[in-house]
């Protein structure tokens, strides 16, 4: 088996034209991304015209996974073998050109293209469910209450493989005209990350102390 850091060869469809210098192709950048991604698109076309909807991914192996209700209507769609392209970015930085129009960002995205396998076993659909809990919060999943049989039937899994994929990563200072470089105009990077704020309890039912997995709550890469 090809190791992680080995190229996997461009199709036709996933070759960067625009900035090639920009694409990456190694599963392990490509993982990288998709695991420290929080959003997915999933894109597909359905009775002749475009449809997206924002959804939340998680990866296991080689493999990207989408749950939903059964209702779905792309995850039905989907079902019958139809392709999907999903895509997640990462904004690194708000890239500041002394020009207007050069102004940039840095960011680490990919694209994969797909067709998506129906997960029925409600075994491998409940390492699914942790898988997404556990991406978004890692130990949570131990700490929630663990899904019915009945849950688990009512909840779509899609199985997509992490084979035709581009990862497109822009990195770096602006990238000003020559004649631009001594403007007097400030110029470099606004670095940004997402972060989140303090934790709100519901105050519904128990208060409960806040488990240590939030309190130290960061979203650094997975290592
Ligand atoms: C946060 C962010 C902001 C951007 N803003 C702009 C913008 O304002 N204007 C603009 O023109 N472009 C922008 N881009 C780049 C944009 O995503 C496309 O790469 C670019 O527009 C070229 O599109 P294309 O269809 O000509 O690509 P092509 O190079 O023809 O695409 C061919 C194949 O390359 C791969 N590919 C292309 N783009 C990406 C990508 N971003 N990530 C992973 N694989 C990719 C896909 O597999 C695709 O099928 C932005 C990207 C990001 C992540």
């Amino acid at each position: 088996m090809a190791s992680p850091d080995t190229p996997s060869e461009p199709t036709e469809r996933t070759r960067l034209q625009r900035n090639p210098k920009r694409a990456v192709y190694d599963r392990k950048t490509i993982h990288a991304i998709l695991d420290e991604a929080m959003l997915c698109h999933l894109a597909v076309s359905m009775d002749g015209a475009p449809c997206i909807i924002p959804t939340i991914h998680t990866r296991i192996g080689d493999a990207l996974y989408l749950h939903g209700s059964t209702h779905n209507r792309l995850f039905r769609h989907l079902a019958t073998g139809a392709e999907a392209c999903l895509s997640v970015t990462l904004l690194d930085g708000l890239v500041l050109a002394r020009s207007g129009l050069h102004h940039s960002m840095n960011y680490r995205s990919v694209i994969l293209y797909a067709q998506g396998t129906v997960i029925d076993d409600l075994a491998e659909k409940n390492r699914v469910l942790e898988a997404l809990v556990e991406g978004l919060i890692p130990g949570r999943w131990a700490d929630s209450r663990q899904p019915t049989d009945s849950e688990r039937r009512a909840t779509a899994v899609l199985r997509f493989p992490i084979t035709e994929a581009s990862a497109k990563v822009r990195q770096g200072p602006p990238i000003d005209d020559d004649r631009d470089r001594d403007l007097p105009i400030w110029a470099g990077i606004l670095p940004t990350r997402l972060c989140v704020g303090e934790p709100i309890q519901d105050q519904a039912g128990q208060i409960v102390p806040l488990p240590a997995y939030l309190r130290d709550y960061d979203r650094l890469p997975r290592t």
